[in-house]
């Protein structure tokens, strides 16, 4: 890779090499965008085939974590950290310490919390050096499990869609299709539940089937078959590139509204939904309420403010909606440019400002 010329390209701002002989630690911290705010992103531990496929993960992900933010009304900027290593056999307390001490280095450019490979120990051991971490244990003030935050704000998200899809946000006797009862799935399917949706679902354990049938009253499909039943709005809350050449000519949904990440396996097929009258609701604006959550936390965590901006999910679905109609743009590159209109627009406010510091009479000193 050209890094510089990726840099350029994309206009990231800085990215750190971590090396640290005495604890193995090898790590990238990428830092894509800060003019909303110090970069938040996840720290994610795997075991990369290439150096080459660590450092794009990075740079890729802290990208897509300044449009998350910035499409949130949050005022964060975008980041994200990579640890090169096996997170089954690779953690030690001073290999997190050692990266502590390389966030803590940046002086809140960049915030660090939990991500793939990673959990709130992890955070726990980082916070011993820095404080620009996420996602600590509730002992030390934190939110704890992001995901029925999350769940409620793919809830939020899905009655904003279903008002522009279905011309109403009354879901009682709407079919929704769920693939995926994790910690997000199972908890979005009890609020559907709980306002008379009908459930279909499916899920590659049967426990949770067994739950969701007994408790929620839903029909269970194999897995094969839940991206091709009909319903009103298909929900994925398990995999990524759900939406891709062979599901997409078999869906049977007026919308696509759930918390996976990267539903769609290209973003030309975001397009193709855009032809066929599908509406989707871009994952990483629907499913923001986690992050939105963690966010609340830079402020000293308060679960009822938390909880009121993750339901404004709503509000910012709507607007999008709009962007997306007024344009006749795909969702997806609506979000895209809603989130960089805000970018651009605190950018000029900021450099107004200086400029207008710059200009005003000077201090005389006598
Ligand atoms: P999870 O691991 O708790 O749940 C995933 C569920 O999907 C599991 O029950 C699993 O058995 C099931 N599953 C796996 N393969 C499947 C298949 N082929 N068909 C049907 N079900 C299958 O994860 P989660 O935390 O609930 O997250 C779900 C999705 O939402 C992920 O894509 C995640 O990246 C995304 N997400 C989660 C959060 C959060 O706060 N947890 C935030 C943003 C995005």
């Amino acid at each position: 890779m050209e890094l510089f010329h990726y840099l350029e390209t994309y206009d990231y701002e800085q990215v750190v090499f971590c090396h640290d002989q005495a604890s193995g630690l090898k790590a990238i911290i990428a830092i894509h965008d800060t003019t909303l705010g110090p970069a938040l992103g996840g720290c994610r531990m795997w075991s990369y085939a290439s150096e080459e496929e660590a450092l794009t993960d990075a740079l890729r992900l802290a990208r897509g974590m300044t449009y998350k933010a910035a499409a949130a009304g949050l005022n964060l900027g975008g980041g994200k950290t990579v640890v090169v290593g096996n997170a089954k056999t690779d953690k030690t307390e001073a290999l997190f310490r050692s990266l502590g001490r390389y966030i803590q280095g940046l002086g809140g450019r960049y915030i660090t919390a939990e991500d793939v490979g990673t959990d709130v120990h992890d955070m726990d051991i980082i916070h011993q050096e820095t404080d620009y971490v996420t996602g600590i244990s509730k002992t030390y003030g934190s939110s704890g499990n992001p995901s029925p935050m999350t769940a409620l704000g793919v809830f939020r998200g899905m009655l904003a869609t279903a008002k522009v899809a279905l011309g109403t946000d009354d879901l009682s006797g709407k079919t929704i299709a769920i693939q995926g009862l994790g910690s997000v799935g199972y908890e979005l399917a009890e609020h559907l539940h709980h306002v008379g949706a009908q459930l279909i679902v499916s899920d590659i354990n049967d426990e949770v089937l067994r739950r969701a049938a007994e408790e929620l009253n839903a029909k269970v499909v194999a897995p094969s078959d839940i991206l091709s039943v009909q319903c009103d709005i298909l929900a994925p809350c398990a995999l990524g590139a759900v939406v891709n050449d062979q599901s997409i000519a078999h869906l049977r949904c007026q919308a696509i509204a759930g918390s996976a990440n990267n539903q769609l396996a290209e973003e030309r097929h975001g397009d193709a939904l855009h032809e066929m009258g599908i509406l989707y609701a871009p994952d990483y604006v629907i499913n923001s309420g986690g992050l939105i959550n963690v966010a609340d936390e830079l402020e000293g965590y308060q679960v009822e403010r938390a909880r009121a901006k993750v339901e404004g999910i709503y509000d910012i679905m709507l607007r999008l909606y709009e962007t997306s109609s007024r344009d006749n743009l795909p969702t997806h590159l609506a979000a895209n440019r809603m989130a960089q209109a805000r970018i651009d627009q605190l950018r000029a406010v900021r450099s107004t400002y200086l400029e207008q510091a710059k200009n005003a009479p000077r201090r005389t000193h006598h």
